[in-house]
């Protein structure tokens, strides 16, 4: 069984100070480096919170000039719990034109397809407004998760969705439907959500061990695993200066991804191509 580790990074970064801002994304940034993983990860910026396009651009285009996936994260809190269709197309219509805008500009391939919903939101309003606006690549399904987002309305409920779920393909209402193998778009579960301070090493490996029991039980020629974190996850919890220990803890575990587990590094889009066949 090939398995593939994909490390996406969802560009919430909790702080208005934009040093402290860039040296959280530069530190990721050289960690993956460090780590062999450069190249292999997907960046999922807050373009409607942070401006990434305007305060960002040399990660911006460190992100594009080592082949790592430049998609997009929308939170939709402000269009409150029920998220109209129209509504939700016009606040990821903002974000996605000034990004796509931006590589225009600097002369790069300008589509972006990649999308993630803040909170990992699942409704059909979203995933409507996602494919009007051209996203296919979306990443929210959280096997056997349940959570609210920031303002306590639900968020998702996965909670009948086993372990071990590779990439499915569904439309905008039936997301839930982890054996759908049509559909505009393509879902990538997440194994694992946020490095973990509260775990000895930082991340669950318990969690990695039942997804690749669930993984080998089923049978699959290639696995996909898949784990998101946050930019201010490196920083101390009062988001004033760098934490370097858990800075430390992301460098062991992606290390251990490798030589314990024989785990591939892959952004979204090679992890598409190795599903598909090329
Ligand atoms: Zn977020």
């Amino acid at each position: 069984m090939e398995k593939l580790f994909l490390v996406t990074v969802d560009g919430d970064l909790h702080t208005a100070e934009l040093p402290l801002q860039r040296e959280s994304l530069q530190v990721l940034l050289d960690t993956f480096e460090k780590t062999g993983a450069a190249g292999h990860i997907t960046w999922f910026v807050n373009e409607n919170v942070h401006d990434f396009t305007r305060n960002h651009p040399d990660f911006l285009h460190q992100v594009i000039g080592r082949d790592d996936v430049l998609g997009v994260h929308d939170h939709y809190e402000p269009l409150g719990d029920i998220a109209e269709f129209g509504e939700a197309v016009e606040f990821s219509r903002r974000s996605k034109e000034r990004v796509e805008g931006w590589l225009a500009d600097n002369n790069y391939p300008s589509s972006v397809r990649c999308h993630r919903n803040g909170c990992l939101v699942q409704k059909p309003n979203i995933y409507r407004a996602l494919q009007e606006l051209g996203y296919t690549h979306v990443s929210e399904i959280v096997p056997g998760d349940v959570r609210k987002d920031h303002n306590r309305n639900p968020a998702l409920d996965n909670s009948d969705i086993p372990p071990g779920i590779n990439p499915y393909r569904h439309d905008y209402d039936n997301f839930l439907d982890y054996t759908s193998r049509l559909g505009h778009f393509i879902q990538f579960p997440a194994m694992e959500m946020f490095l973990n301070p509260c775990c000895e090493d930082g991340f669950r490996w318990e969690q990695m061990r039942r997804w690749d029991e669930a993984f080998a039980n089923s049978g699959v020629e290639t696995a996909c695993y898949l784990w998101l974190f946050h930019p201010y996850e490196v920083m101390d919890q009062q988001r004033t200066v760098m934490d370097w220990e858990i800075v430390g803890m992301l460098e062991e575990i992606l290390t251990s991804v490798q030589s314990d587990y024989a785990c591939k590094f892959v952004n979204i889009e090679e992890a598409h191509q190795a599903m598909v066949g090329g």
